[in-house]
């Protein structure tokens, strides 16, 4: 699994300093607000539960399952898992993802808090946002690195939902890309 990596971008330690910078601003701008955490599964699930450890805020917790991708391309085209969400009527909202990419899944996941949930505001925090092009206007408030255009797994992160597991954030090699193609 390990050989499949091209490059490493960050190690578990340097994710874990930067969780501690991002957590502590989170901490400080939510002091005294009735915060929901969503956080978008699969992808954020590890940066969820390191993240929120460092957060001593008494939050409230949903996850939603929603896919944008298939393979390494965004289809732009969101799908929800679930029908139902957790009632946030009245309360912050902060949106957790693993990557900002083309924003087209934060940005139908805002659109669905707005129209339907009664939030009191909705903000978003992401571990890794592409340098690319987005088509549409959507911006996270928290962002932990900014990342190159390519193809990353791990720490969350999957191809086809391999990697996952793996404890660091890593480029992934392009035979491995065409080996493990669905
Ligand atoms: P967007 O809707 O912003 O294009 O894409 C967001 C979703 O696409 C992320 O939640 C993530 O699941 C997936 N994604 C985007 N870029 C990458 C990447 O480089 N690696 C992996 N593994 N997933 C990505
Ligand atoms: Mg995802």
């Amino acid at each position: 699994m390990v050989s499949d990596i091209a490059r490493v971008l960050y190690h578990e330690s340097t994710i874990l300093s930067r969780l501690d910078e991002m957590a502590h601003r989170i901490t400080e701008d939510y002091a005294s607000k009735e915060v929901t955490v969503v956080s978008i599964l699969n992808g954020s699930i590890i940066f969820m539960a390191d993240l929120l450890r460092r957060i001593p805020l008494p939050l409230q917790l949903d996850s939603w399952s929603v896919s944008s991708y298939h393979g390494t391309k965004s289809r732009g085209q969101i799908h929800f898992r679930q029908s139902q969400i957790a009632d946030v009527r009245g309360r912050h909202v902060l949106l957790l993802d693993d990557i900002l990419d083309s924003g087209l899944t934060l940005q139908a996941i805002k659109e669905k808090l707005v129209a339907e949930s009664g939030a009191a505001s909705i903000k978003s925090c992401v571990l890794l946002r592409k340098n690319v092009q987005r088509g549409v206007e959507v911006e996270a408030d928290y962002v932990g690195f900014d990342i190159p255009n390519e193809f990353v797994v791990g720490y969350g992160l999957d191809y086809n939902e391999r990697y996952r597991n793996l404890p660091f954030i890593g480029v992934l090699k392009e035979d491995a890309i065409r080996r493990h193609a669905v």
